[in-house]
C-alpha cells in the first residue's frame, strides 16, 4: 500500500472505521496518528482496507498554536499570593503540540506561551520566565542538569520567592535530583511537565502548571516534583523529588513517591494541603540558607544484574575507568555468586559500588543471606531504601567533590535531603 506519511486516510478494520495520519511504521503494517486525541494504532496491512482521504500537506513548519485554555480553569480559587515566581523552561511535552508536518509531539513553547496558556496564573503572582533549553528529556546530560542547577541558583540569589522548572516527565526525577543534591535552598524549587501536550483536550498542563505555580509560592522549601496525583482532575501529587519515580508511561498520574508517601496532595481547585509524610518533616521556607555545589562525576554508570549475566558485564566498567557504579541487583539486592570477585576488584581500585533493589520498593539489606554477606565483605555499599536513579546522581555529586572513596561510600548509604524514608513501608 503506498501510503505516505501525512496522508489523512481512513481505515476499516472488521467493519469497524479509524481515521488518522499516517506515520511511519513497522514494515507491513499501516501506522496511524489517531484523529482527536493523538493516540496511535498500528494495523495488519493484510487485515485492513485503507482509503485515501486527503494527501499529506508539503512540509512546512508548523506555526505555533498557544491554547489560551479558559474552560479548564473554570471553578478554580485563586487567592493572589504576593510571590515573585521564575518559570524556567527546558522543553518536553509540557512546552510541545503536535507539529501538523511531521505529526509527532515536538518542544516549542516558551515560558511566556506557558503564562499564555493558564490564564489564572496572572492574578497568582508576580511571574519572570527563563527558557533554558528546548529538549526532550531524554536528550538533557549531565551536563544540562548541571547548568540548570546553576540558573536555579541564580534566580534565588536574584530574588525569586519559588522557581519552577517545566521539564519532560522521562528524565525529570534525574534533574530535579540533580538539582536537589547540588543546592540548599530556601525556598521551593519544583519541576513539572506533562504527559499530554497542551493541544490535546486530556492535557495536564493547566493542572500541573497551576498546582507547581501554588507549591513554589508554598512553604515545602525542598526540590519537589508536583503532577497529577490521579487519574481524574481532581488534585495533584508533592512529591520529594529525590523519592519519585515515572511508573507509568502514558498516564497523567505517572510519578509516585517510592518508600514513603508523597509529602502532601493539592487540590487543584482550592490548592488546599493535605499532608501525607508527617513522619517525614519536610524544609520550612527560609529554614536553609542558599548554597550550590555544582559538580558532578559524569563517569559513573548504573549496571542491573539478571540471572546468569557474566560478571565481566561488570569488570567492562572497571577496566573502563568508571568512578563509581549503581549495582541494581535483585531481591534484598544480591547478585550471583559469580560476581564476588569482580565486586572485589573494584573495592581494591577504590571503586565505589553501590547496590540497589530491582524490587523497587523496600530496602536494600545484605545482612541477611549468605550472599549478601559475601557481597557486603566484598566492599560493596547499600543504597537502603534509595532509588536507583536518585541514588546515582547522588554517587556522581559525591565523587565530583573530590572525597575520599571510604566517604562516597559513608556518604552514599546515608540520609541527605530526605532521600531515605523514616518509614518502610512494607
Ligand atoms: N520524551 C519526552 C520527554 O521526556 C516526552 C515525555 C514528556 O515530556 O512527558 O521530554
Amino acid at each position: 500500500m503506498a501510503f505516505k506519511t501525512g496522508d489523512f486516510v481512513k481505515v476499516e478494520k472488521d467493519g469497524v472505521f479509524f481515521e488518522g495520519h499516517v506515520i511511519p511504521g513497522d514494515t507491513g503494517f499501516i501506522t496511524l496518528k489517531m484523529t482527536g486525541g493523538g493516540y496511535v494504532a498500528g494495523f495488519r496491512e493484510n487485515e485492513v482496507r485503507v482509503t485515501l482521504l486527503s494527501p499529506a500537506a508539503a512540509p512546512s513548519e508548523a506555526p505555533k498554536q498557544v491554547v489560551r485554555n479558559t474552560v479548564k480553569g473554570a471553578g478554580i480559587q485563586i487567592i493572589p499570593s504576593g510571590k515573585k515566581i521564575t518559570i524556567l523552561t527546558t522543553g518536553g511535552t509540557i512546552a510541545a503540540y503536535v507539529h501538523q508536518d511531521t505529526r509527532t509531539v515536538k518542544p516549542s513553547f516558551t515560558g511566556e506561551d506557558l503564562l499564555l496558556e493558564v490564564p489564572e496564573l496572572e492574578g497568582f503572582a508576580d511571574f519572570k520566565v527563563r527558557d533554558v533549553f528546548s529538549l526532550l528529556s531524554e536528550n538533557m546530560k549531565p551536563a544540562n542538569w548541571k547548568e540548570l542547577a546553576q540558573v536555579i541558583y541564580d534566580e534565588i540569589k536574584a530574588g525569586a520567592d519559588g522557581i519552577i522548572v517545566t521539564h519532560g516527565t522521562d528524565t525529570m526525577t534525574y534533574s530535579a535530583a540533580a538539582a536537589a543534591y547540588m543546592i540548599d535552598t530556601p525556598v521551593p524549587i519544583v519541576f513539572t511537565g506533562s504527559q499530554r501536550s497542551p493541544d490535546r483536550p486530556s492535557s495536564d498542563n493547566h493542572m500541573n502548571l497551576m498546582c507547581a505555580a501554588r507549591a513554589a509560592a508554598g512553604d515545602i522549601a525542598e526540590v519537589l516534583l508536583v503532577m497529577h496525583g490521579s487519574m481524574s482532575d481532581d488534585f495533584c501529587s508533592v512529591h520529594r523529588a529525590v523519592k519519585a519515580r515515572k511508573m507509568h508511561t502514558s498516564r497523567r498520574d505517572t510519578f509516585k513517591s517510592v518508600n514513603m508517601f508523597p509529602l502532601a496532595n493539592m487540590d487543584y481547585f482550592t490548592g488546599e494541603l493535605t499532608f501525607l509524610s508527617d513522619y517525614a518533616g519536610y524544609a520550612k521556607r527560609g529554614e536553609n540558607e542558599l548554597k550550590i555545589v555544582p559538580v558532578l562525576e559524569e563517569k559513573c554508570a548504573i549496571v542491573k544484574f539478571v540471572p546468569g549475566a557474566d560478571p565481566s558485564i561488570f569488570d567492562y566498567y572497571v577496566e573502563k575507568g568508571y568512578k563509581g557504579i549503581v549495582l541494581e541487583g535483585v531481591g534484598l539486592g544480591h547478585v550471583s555468586d559469580e560476581w564476588i570477585p569482580s565486586l572485589k576488584k573494584a573495592a581494591d581500585k577504590k571503586i565505589p559500588v553501590v547496590v540497589t533493589s530491582q524490587c523497587i520498593n523496600g530496602s536494600t539489606s545484605l545482612g541477611t543471606y549468605e550472599t549478601g554477606l559475601a557481597m557486603r565483605e566484598a566492599g560493596v555499599a547499600e543504597a537502603v531504601d534509595q532509588l536507583t536513579e536518585s541514588v546515582f546522581v547522588k554517587l556522581m555529586w559525591l565523587l565530583g567533590q573530590g572525597l575520599t572513596y571510604e566517604k562516597v561510600k559513608e556518604l552514599i548509604s546515608t540520609e541527605i535531603k530526605g532521600d531515605m524514608s523514616s518509614m518502610i513501608i512494607d
